[in-house]
C-alpha cells in the first residue's frame, strides 16, 4: 500500500475492522452521529528506508522495520509509531500481534492514560515499541482533542530545547570522511561513535576540520576502566562533552569507578530501559539517555526525566530511526533535557509526516496541538 492510500482510506478500514463503530453507548444521543465515544486502534507495518546503509561488523542493514498506528476517538485522529532496530528484540510480528491483542474500545474516557498504560502492562510484558506506538497516538489524540502540544500542557518552554547532535561515524577513505564532517556544519554537536577501531583517529580527524564540541557513544565498547578513564581524559582535551554507555550495561562496578575518576560526565542508554532502571543508573552513572521507543512511549519517559533530574542526574533524549511521528512525539520533552540526539527522521527516506525540524542545530517544535505532526500528502 503506498503511504497517500495508507493515511486516507486503508486505515479507516482498519478502523472498522478492528473495532465497529457503535452508537448505542450510554450518553450517545447527546453526541453528534458518528461519533462512537470509544477508543478506536488501527495499524499498519510500514518499513523505513535508510538514506545511508549502516555498517555493522557482520552486516549492512538499509531498512529498519517500523508499524505505523492511528488512533481515533469522536473522528479525532491521533498518529502513534513503532520502530524497531532488530538488536531491541521486537518486529512487525511482535508488534502487530500484541496491537492485535488489544481492546481499547472498553475506554470511553481517552484522558485515563494511566489506566490505558496499566491495561496494556496486563495484556503482555515487554513489547516496548509496540506499547510505544498507542502511547505516542493517545498523546496526539489527547493534544489536539485539548488543541495543545505537549510541551505546553507539560508547562515547558519550547526555546530552552537543546541542540541536537548529529552522527558520524569512522571512515578509512580520508576524502571521505572529511565530506562527511563537512556534512555537519549544520549542527552544533558532533555525536561519534567509539568501541572500534580508530577511536583516536576519528577524533583527530574531526579535529582538522571543525572545534565543534563532540560527543562520544562507545556502545558498552571500552572493555578495560583503565583505558575507559585514558578516552575520557583524552577526550575532556578535545572540547568532548559526555561519553555515552562506555562500557558493559552489566559492568555496573566498574562504571561506577570510571565515574568518580572521568573529568566528562557518563551517560547510561544500553543500560538503560524503563522508569526502574533510573534509581539503578544513579549508581553508576551520571545521567541518563530516554528513548520512547525503550520507554513505552511519552507517558513514562516524562515520569523518567522528573525523576533523573530530581536525583541530580543529566538526561538526553534519544530515538531510533523513525518518521518525524516519533520524533516530533520525543521533542515534547526536549525544553526538560540537557542534550538531545534526535536525528532519526534525517536518517531516513520515506517520512510520512512533517513535524519537528532542526533550525539553526536547535530542536524547534511544532506549533501544532498533539505530537505536532501533519501526514505528508
Ligand atoms: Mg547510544
Amino acid at each position: 500500500m503506498n503511504r497517500r492510500n495508507f493515511l486516507k482510506t486503508g486505515m479507516l478500514g482498519a478502523i472498522m475492522a478492528a473495532s465497529p463503530i457503535s452508537l448505542s453507548a450510554i450518553g450517545e444521543a447527546t453526541k453528534p452521529v458518528g461519533k462512537s465515544g470509544r477508543l478506536n486502534l488501527s495499524f499498519q507495518p510500514y518499513e523505513l528506508q535508510l538514506r545511508h546503509a549502516f555498517n555493522l561488523a557482520r552486516n549492512q542493514r538499509t531498512t529498519t522495520p517500523g508499524v505505523q498506528v492511528q488512533l481515533e476517538y469522536d473522528g479525532v485522529i491521533g498518529y502513534g509509531e513503532a520502530s524497531m532496530p532488530p538488536y531491541l528484540g521486537e518486529n512487525v510480528a511482535s508488534v502487530t500481534e500484541f496491537l492485535s491483542k488489544l481492546d481499547l474500545s472498553q475506554f470511553s474516557d481517552p484522558f485515563r492514560i494511566e489506566e490505558i498504560h496499566e491495561y496494556m502492562e496486563s495484556v503482555a510484558p515487554n513489547n516496548r515499541a509496540a506499547k510505544a506506538s498507542v502511547d505516542i497516538a493517545l498523546h496526539d489524540l489527547l493534544g489536539k482533542i485539548m488543541n495543545q502540544p505537549w510541551y505546553k500542557i507539560w508547562g515547558l518552554n519550547p526555546e530552552k530545547a537543546p541542540n541536537t547532535s548529529y552522527t558520524i561515524s569512522y571512515n578509512a577513505d580520508p576524502a571521505e570522511m572529511r565530506k562527511q564532517i563537512e556534512e555537519t556544519s549544520p549542527y552544533k554537536v558532533i555525536k561519534i561513535k567509539m568501541g572500534l577501531d580508530h577511536d583516536k583517529e576519528l577524533v583527530e580527524a574531526i579535529r582538522r576540520v571543525t572545534d565543534t564540541p563532540i560527543c562520544v557513544d562507545a556502545n558498552q565498547g571500552w572493555t578495560d576502566k583503565n583505558k575507559a578513564l585514558e578516552m575520557c581524559h583524552y577526550l575532556a582535551d578535545k572540547n568532548c562533552l559526555f561519553v555515552e554507555q562506555p562500557m558493559d550495561k552489566e559492568a555496573i562496578d566498574d562504571t561506577a569507578w570510571l565515574r568518580e575518576r572521568s573529568p566528562l560526565p557518563i551517560i547510561a542508554d544500553e543500560f538503560m530501559q524503563r522508569l526502574p532502571d533510573v534509581r539503578r543508573a544513579a549508581q553508576a552513572y551520571d545521567g541518563i539517555n530516554i528513548k520512547l521507543m525503550k520507554s513505552t512511549g511519552m507517558h513514562e519517559a516524562y515520569k523518567m526525566a522528573v525523576l533523573a533530574k530530581s536525583l541530580g542526574m543529566k538526561v538526553m533524549l534519544g530515538c531510533m530511526t523513525e518518521t518525524s511521528c516519533g520524533v516530533s512525539a520525543a521533542s515534547q520533552l526536549a525544553p526538560m533535557v540537557d542534550w538531545a540526539d534526535l536525528d532519526g527522521n534525517l536518517l531516513i527516506a520515506n517520512d510520512i509526516f512533517d513535524g519537528m525540524k532542526i533550525v539553526d542545530g536547535k530542536v524547534t517544535i511544532p506549533d501544532r496541538p498533539g505530537i505536532g505532526v501533519v501526514p505528508l500528502a
